[in-house]
């Protein structure tokens, strides 16, 4: 909350020190120009707020590429960030299946069998925190 605050304020502070400076960005301008409707008092307080709304959303922009690209490294080292719980780690690994169900099958089947007792096939990566699934079969991702 109290860095919303500080966000807005830099914001504004931006935008005052651009009009002080008279550094206009024309597209906000002209559309402030037309929404004020031949209102000349009227266009310097829409500018503002365009320009307002435009610099928030590029800082928004900004934040969600940092996040990505931060995500996008953790996952090269094996760090998940849980959506559920927002715990931040290493997965835990929840296995499935059993030994014995493994050999029986490959005693009566092969093919099955040798999948089944595939290590990873039957395991699931969850939270450490919540223990909810963020992968959910191991051997679809690279490790
Ligand atoms: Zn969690």
């Amino acid at each position: 909350m109290n860095s919303d605050t500080d966000l807005t304020d830099a914001i504004y502070r931006q935008v005052g020190e651009e009009i002080a400076q008279k550094v206009y960005h024309p597209g906000t301008l002209a559309k402030a120009i037309a929404e004020a409707a031949g209102n000349r008092s009227l266009v310097e307080s829409l500018y503002v707020r365009f320009r307002f709304d435009e610099l928030v959303r590029s800082h928004q922009r900004a934040a969600q590429e940092h996040k990505q690209k931060a995500e996008a490294e953790d996952r090269q080292q094996g760090i998940y960030t849980c959506p559920a719980c927002g715990h931040r780690g290493k997965l835990l690994i929840k296995e499935h299946g059993s030994e014995p169900i493994g050999f029986l099958l490959t005693l009566c089947f092969i093919i099955p069998g040798v999948i089944y007792s595939q290590k990873g096939f039957w395991s699931e990566g969850v939270c450490a925190n919540c223990r909810c699934t963020l992968v959910p079969r191991l051997n679809d991702t690279p490790s």
